[in-house]
C-alpha cells in the first residue's frame, strides 16, 4: 500500500485511484473515518484525507492519524476558508488542496510532501540488509555487499536498488520506479529497466535480490 485516500464521496474516489493508479500509485480506500484508522498502517506513505467525512470531523481525523504517525498528510477539501486551512495545518496536515483541484498538481503536492518526509528510513539507519545479512545495501555510502564485498554497479543500477530498498519486499510498480530513477512518466524507459534490472542479478550472482513481480514490477526480496 502507499497511499490512503479518505473520501466518502465514491465518484470522486473511484476518480482519484485510477489516476493515482495510473501514475504508477497503489491506493487503498476509506469512506470514513472509522476504516481510515483501521487501513493506516506502517507502510502507508501519503494520507489524502478529505476533511468532509460521514462519521467524523476532518480535522479530528487529521490530528488522530498525525498522534499515531509520521505520514504525510495533504488535506483536500471543498471548504476553501482560511480558517479551515488553518486548523487543519495545526492538527499535523502538511499541505492543503482546495476542492476542484486539477490531479497533476495534486499529484505534485503528493510528491513534494513525500520527498520531504523521507530523507531516509529512520529504523533501517541507512543499511538495508537480506539473505541474513549476506547482502547489505548501504544507502549513505551508495555501495551494495556482497559477502564484505563491494558490488561495481552504475549509478542508475544503485538507485534502482535504493527504491525498492525503501520498501523490502514490497512490490513496486515499473512506473514507479521509471519516474523515480529517470524522472519521467515516459514507459519507453520499461526496457530500459528490465536491461538494467538483468544487470544487477548478473552482478550480484546466486544472491537474489529483486524479485519480478508479474504484471506490476519488482520488489527486493524480505530479509
Ligand atoms: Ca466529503
Amino acid at each position: 500500500m502507499r497511499i490512503l485516500i479518505v473520501e466518502d464521496d465514491d465518484r470522486v474516489g473511484s476518480a482519484l485511484e485510477a489516476f493515482l493508479a495510473r501514475s504508477g500509485y497503489a491506493t487503498v480506500r476509506a469512506a470514513d473515518g472509522a476504516s481510515a484508522m483501521a487501513l493506516l498502517g506502517a507502510d502507508t506513505e501519503v494520507v489524502l484525507l478529505d476533511l468532509g467525512l460521514p462519521d467524523v470531523d476532518g480535522i479530528d481525523l487529521c490530528r488522530r492519524i498525525r498522534s499515531r504517525s509520521e505520514v504525510p498528510i495533504v488535506v483536500v477539501t471543498a471548504r476553501s476558508q482560511v480558517t479551515e486551512r488553518i486548523k487543519g495545518l495545526r492538527a499535523g496536515a502538511d499541505d492543503f488542496v482546495v476542492k476542484p483541484y486539477d490531479v497533476h498538481e495534486l499529484l505534485a503536492r503528493i510528491e513534494a510532501v513525500t520527498r520531504r518526509s523521507r530523507p531516509m528510513r529512520p529504523e533501517t539507519d541507512g543499511l538495508v540488509t537480506i539473505h541474513g545479512g549476506e547482502v547489505e545495501i548501504d544507502l549513505v555510502a551508495r555501495q551494495v555487499r556482497v559477502d564484505q564485498h563491494p558490488i561495481d554497479l552504475t549509478p542508475k543500477e544503485f538507485d534502482i536498488i535504493a527504491v525498492l530498498a525503501r520498501y523490502p519486499g514490497v512490490a513496486v510498480p515499473k512506473d514507479r520506479l521509471i519516474r523515480e530513477v529517470w524522472n519521467t512518466d515516459w514507459r519507453g524507459f520499461s526496457h530500459s529497466l528490465e536491461v538494467h534490472i538483468g544487470a544487477i542479478r548478473k552482478k550480484t550472482g546466486a544472491h537474489r535480490i529483486i524479485d519480478t513481480v508479474r504484471g506490476v514490477g519488482y520488489r527486493l526480496v524480505g530479509s
